[in-house]
């Protein structure tokens, strides 16, 4: 994947990422609206829609940084060991900061 595409792929992912977090967290009447017909499963929906936003903005961090990586020309290189991330493995996550080996090393150190 050269550099050119995995900007676009990165630039549509932001702005996906940009509106969802806009819709998940922009619509306070709604969900005031529907605590008061339901005040027992709004707990539920708004713990889950905090989740998502979580989700979505550590997504939407982790693709910033892949773009800022592209400006410096780091793209495309682990940021921990330094070698070249595979390339299947940035076509399924353009964002991916790290090789799969570093990558699970910090999942385990949570
Ligand atoms: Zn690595």
């Amino acid at each position: 994947m050269d550099d050119a595409t995995a900007r676009m792929r990165l630039e549509s992912m932001l702005e996906e990422l940009d509106r969802s977090i806009g819709v998940l967290t922009g619509d306070p009447v709604s969900v005031r609206e529907r605590s008061a017909a339901d005040a027992g499963s709004d707990l539920t929906d708004a713990d889950r829609t905090r989740a998502m936003i979580d989700v979505a903005t550590r997504q939407r961090t982790a693709v910033l940084a892949a773009l800022k990586r592209l400006d410096e020309g780091g793209y495309g290189r682990c940021v921990d060991c330094g070698k070249i991330v595979p390339e299947g493995r940035l076509e399924a996550r353009p964002e991916a900061a790290r090789c799969v080996q570093c990558q699970s090393r910090v999942e385990r150190r949570r």
